[in-house]
């Protein structure tokens, strides 16, 4: 008996040549909809075993199309963020003001001078359109931007300690969102962690006592997402920078956000900024684009030249 109503099926050229599918054809393709019609009929033929009737054709060419509808979907697609978390990492992180949008489309539609000197008439830097600027609005010499500010750490790291030894307090191994960790990014850089301090205190001497000749700079790093409470003492920029340089040494910080300005006008949280680490010492910086910030997802990487 079921095996009667399964042979009563249409076959798939059958259902290809129905008028509806056949405009779906010419929109998506024929792949895209003898696909969809496959798995119709396999999942038709499923439930029919179970024991349900067979569709009428209509109901069919439904199940097409609503697996088409599926296939065609964008993949990234709006939500409504109530989580209560105003920059969700999970959920695309900054939304951009109307004039970043309008800039970004505007970039997207025309050629435009990206890595070329209009003046020379030759080849040119991306970084030059970026760097005067961001220095402008940090205090840094120069600045550069990459993919995101794991990218912009890693890039540190494997530039000016691969090989050598990294000093981070112990109260500073953070991870972010599963695929930053302090530890893994500093291991896949090729750069050795040197963890200081405990997990509640670390001192100006636990900076000192770790230099050795393999030492290539102490680093602090934002504890992002979470925060030690009760008996706590972190060691501030200024006096890390002066441990590091009165050692020749430089002193590097991941700043996670990096805002630009002070939080507090909105009775926020102080939120330490590139310019207070740079002005405070901090050789290089680094921080993300698509957070406090509010661009697209980017690393800034600022400080000396
Ligand atoms: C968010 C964050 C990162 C990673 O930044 P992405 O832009 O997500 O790559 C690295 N370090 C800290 C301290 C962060 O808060």
């Amino acid at each position: 008996m079921t095996s009667t109503n399964l042979a009563s099926l249409p076959a798939v050229d059958r259902l290809l040549a129905e008028p509806a599918l056949v405009s779906h054809t010419a929109l998506h393709g024929r792949r895209v909809v003898t696909d969809a019609v496959r798995t119709a009929l396999a999942a038709t033929r499923e439930a029919v075993r179970k024991g349900a009737p067979l569709p009428e054709l209509t109901a069919l060419l439904a199940a097409v199309e609503a697996r088409i509808d599926t296939v065609c979907r964008p993949n990234l697609r709006p939500v409504f963020n109530l989580t209560g978390t105003v920059l969700h990492t999970n959920l695309g992180r900054a939304t951009l003001p109307e004039e970043a949008i309008a800039a970004m489309v505007e970039a997207a539609r025309h050629p435009c001078a990206l890595e070329y000197d209009l003046e020379s008439g030759g080849r040119g830097d991306r970084d030059d359109l970026v760097s005067a600027l961001v220095a402008e609005l940090t205090g840094a010499e120069a600045a550069t931007v990459v993919n995101n500010n794991a990218a912009a750490v890693f890039l540190l790291l494997n530039t000016l300690a691969q090989r050598k030894e990294v000093v981070v307090s112990r109260g500073e191994l953070v991870e972010i969102g599963g695929a930053f960790r302090v530890p893994d990014i500093m291991k896949r850089a090729g750069a050795k962690l040197v963890e200081v301090g405990c997990t509640n205190r670390t001192h100006a001497r636990d900076y000192e006592d770790a230099i050795g000749p393999r030492t290539a700079m102490l680093m602090k790093v934002h504890t992002s997402n979470y925060a030690v409470e009760g008996f706590t003492k972190v060691v501030p920029q200024a006096e890390i920078a002066a441990i590091a340089h009165a050692r020749g040494l430089p002193f590097v910080e991941d700043l996670g956000s990096g805002t630009l300005t002070g939080l507090e006008a909105w009775g926020l949280p102080h939120e330490p900024t590139p310019r207070e680490a740079i002005a405070a010492g901090a050789d290089l910086v680094t921080f993300s684009g698509d957070k406090l910030l509010g661009g697209p997802q980017a690393g800034i990487l600022a400080g000396r030249r």
